[in-house]
């Protein structure tokens, strides 16, 4: 079942999804040669507690912290480590808070010091794929108009979007109806309406879009160990198209 959400609610939405991305943009600027994803992580719950809000993920079905982090070929849901990043890599960041009732969720792909050209162009196209996935998200449209945007634009760029894992509705809840696949064909999908508010997130593939979870039950990493880039913004539907509710 979708969860409407009314005006007043998605100004309470405001308010977490502006703590998610504010956090995670003090993270991006945090990124450099040397730091680990366990720094980020310590970084992530002081921010998150200085704002009295709590961290989604952390407890979330087990997960163990505050933050994923998916450095290169990982694709989501990785843990912080200690293990130290070098110039060439690239970070996946997915963070979600729960304030005043109500979860955001964002995610945002970082390079560490100088990375090579395509890995620049995956990040790039996944970014931009994700603002065209946004671009869809409009009353009277159908939900997988959204998908086929995303799916199109990251195809035409050589890559492959991940299959196995969707974004979603987020509310009260941090996963709700519908799951927002980005992949799909135009004009399928339930409509889209006013008040509904999703976490739109596209996952990206230099190679194969097959990918596995690890031993540890959480980390997705690429099948081929080709590179992987996330991007997440929380939408709201509004009657004047879609409002990108974790933009500063
Ligand atoms: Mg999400």
């Amino acid at each position: 079942m979708i969860i409407l959400k009314s005006r007043r609610e998605i100004d309470r939405m405001r308010s977490s999804c502006k703590i998610a991305i504010e956090i995670l943009l003090l993270l991006k600027d945090m990124v450099k040669p040397g730091v680990s994803t366990k720094d980020l992580e310590a970084i992530a719950n002081e921010e998150t507690k200085k704002r009295k809000a709590i961290p989604a993920f952390k407890g979330y079905h087990g997960f163990p912290s505050a933050l994923c982090c998916s450095p290169n070929q990982q694709v989501v849901h990785g843990m912080p480590t200690s293990t130290p990043l070098k110039s060439g890599d690239i970070l996946s960041l997915d963070f979600g808070v729960l304030y005043d009732e109500f979860y955001g969720d964002a995610a945002i792909t970082v390079p560490v010091g100088d990375i090579s050209e395509q890995a620049s162009k995956l990040i790039n196209v996944t970014e931009k794929s994700l603002i065209k996935g946004i671009s869809k998200a409009v009353p009277t449209g159908r939900l997988f108009d959204i998908s086929h945007s995303i799916q199109t634009y990251v195809e035409a760029h050589g890559f492959s979007v991940v299959r196995d894992f969707v974004g979603h509705g987020i509310g009260k809840h941090l996963h709700e109806d519908p799951q927002v696949p980005n992949y799909g064909l135009p004009g399928k999908g339930v409509r889209l309406k006013p008040g509904m508010v999703l976490a739109i997130e596209p996952m990206i593939n230099q190679n194969s879009h097959e990918v596995r979870v690890l031993q540890d039950g959480w980390t997705v990493e690429t099948c081929d160990g080709g590179l992987s880039a996330h991007f997440e913004h929380t939408v709201a539907i509004t009657d004047d198209g879609p409002e990108i509710l974790t933009r500063l």
